[in-house]
């Protein structure tokens, strides 16, 4: 039977007062390298009090062209999460460097201190940890490993924008020496494709000004010298600009920011409260013990105890008959084709990731999801353990006794 109102996993909120924002924008003669390009990454790097920040077409460009800032290259080894969207290690590869992947803990699923400082080497030049499902990672340990051996540390915070450490904000670059943000629908604020980095370093800056548009620097000095006209590519750069109007929705979008994240962050308690009382069988994701503030891009449940009637992909399969969408952030990286080949089949030791993947299924979680909408996920999810396809209250019952 066909659902009327199928609840996906996530969605973006776009209203009334952004779409005339962009279409101001579409009205003058700048649509590409406007003014709401500057205004867009004073407003970001304002939130998230960092001196700069650097809009570009996707959170991809942003993170390939950190890596690049950061003097990734050949020979180099970068150590990241094997638990994030592709783009984090791909972003290394594209710099000509090899990722290293350090486990995850396992309760906070982001990465591991002492896994990272066990993987260092000499080759070690970066350190790209994410902030995983909107909950920052355990930025001051990382930092601290970073100064002890002189690494660049990248943090990829797509799932973080809004979010807060024990101190200061996410973006603030107050741990890390760039934070990379995407404005894709599903995350925290959209600018349809879009993303930017923060940076506090005025080096870093010019570098992700110049690489973001070919690598073309004009200085005043040498217009003066040889003509209006005049410019230098000083390196190999790419078009990766983002628009004026994509920065225009992105700035409407902003003022709403702590809105979406207070309606997630009610959603997340919704359902913490629900599936803590529903057995042994369900983990609630993991709570920002040291008072950072988790901003939950992804609402994270797990499966801790499964069977054959009782599983994840049934639980999945069930949802989804039931109208609701939900999604496995993500299957670990080293175990996609692609990278298995690239380590020719090197064994990577990672146990916390896969055990985590074999549990995860992330439930719909965004800010125009409905008070209903949340009663039905949490109505099917009790469902399927007492009297769904999956039958886990029967032994749900054995197990307890
Ligand atoms: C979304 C995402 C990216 C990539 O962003 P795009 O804007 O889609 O290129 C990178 N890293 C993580 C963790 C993401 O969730």
């Amino acid at each position: 039977m066909p659902h009327m109102t199928n609840i996906p996993y996530s969605r973006q909120r776009i209203d009334a007062v952004d779409i005339k924002a962009v279409g101001r924008v579409l009205a003058t003669d700048w649509i590409t390298q406007g003014p709401k390009i500057d205004e867009f990454e004073r407003a970001i790097a304002r939130f998230c009090g960092a001196r700069y920040a650097v809009a570009v077409a996707n959170g991809t460009a942003a993170l390939h062209l950190a890596a690049l800032a950061a003097g990734l290259k050949k020979g180099d080894e970068a150590i990241t999460t094997p638990i994030t969207f592709l783009a984090t290690s791909n972003a290394v590869l594209y710099a000509g460097a090899t990722p290293v992947f350090a486990d995850i803990d396992y309760d906070t699923v982001n990465i591991d201190p002492d896994c990272v400082k066990k993987l260092v080497t000499r080759k070690t030049k970066a350190v790209l940890p994410v902030d995983f499902a909107g909950l920052p990672a355990d930025m001051p340990a990382i930092r601290k490993i970073a100064d002890r051996h002189g690494l660049v540390v990248i943090e990829d915070a797509s799932h973080a924008l809004g979010g807060e450490y024990r101190h200061g904000k996410v973006g603030s670059c107050r741990y890390a020496d760039m934070t990379v943000f995407s404005f894709h629908p599903v995350k925290h604020i959209t600018t349809g494709e879009g993303g930017c980095i923060t940076t506090n370093s005025k080096t870093y800056y010019d570098q992700l000004r110049a690489l973001r548009t070919h690598g073309v620097v004009k200085t005043a000095d040498a217009l003066q010298k040889h003509g209006g006209w005049y410019y230098e590519m000083q390196a190999l750069g790419f078009n990766y600009r983002i628009t004026d109007f994509q920065c225009a929705l992105g700035l409407s979008q902003l003022k709403k920011l702590p809105g979406f994240i207070a309606a997630r962050r009610k959603i997340a308690r919704r359902y913490d409260a629900a599936f803590a009382t529903m057995g042994n069988w369900l983990k609630i994701p993991a709570q920002a013990i040291h008072g950072e503030k988790h901003v939950y891009h992804l609402y994270l449940l797990r499966l801790a105890r499964q069977t054959a009637k009782c599983s994840r992909r049934l639980l999945y399969e069930y949802l989804k008959s039931q109208g609701v969408s939900s999604q496995v952030h993500y299957i670990p990286i080293y175990r996609q084709p692609y990278y298995r080949k690239l380590f020719s089949g090197r064994k990577i030791h990672c146990p916390n990731a896969d055990r985590y993947y074999s549990e995860a299924l992330s439930l719909p979680i965004y800010p125009g999801l409905s008070s209903a909408g949340v009663d039905k996920v949490i109505h099917w999810v009790g469902r399927f353990l007492k009297t769904g396809a999956g039958e886990c209250a029967a032994k749900s019952r054995t197990c307890h006794e």
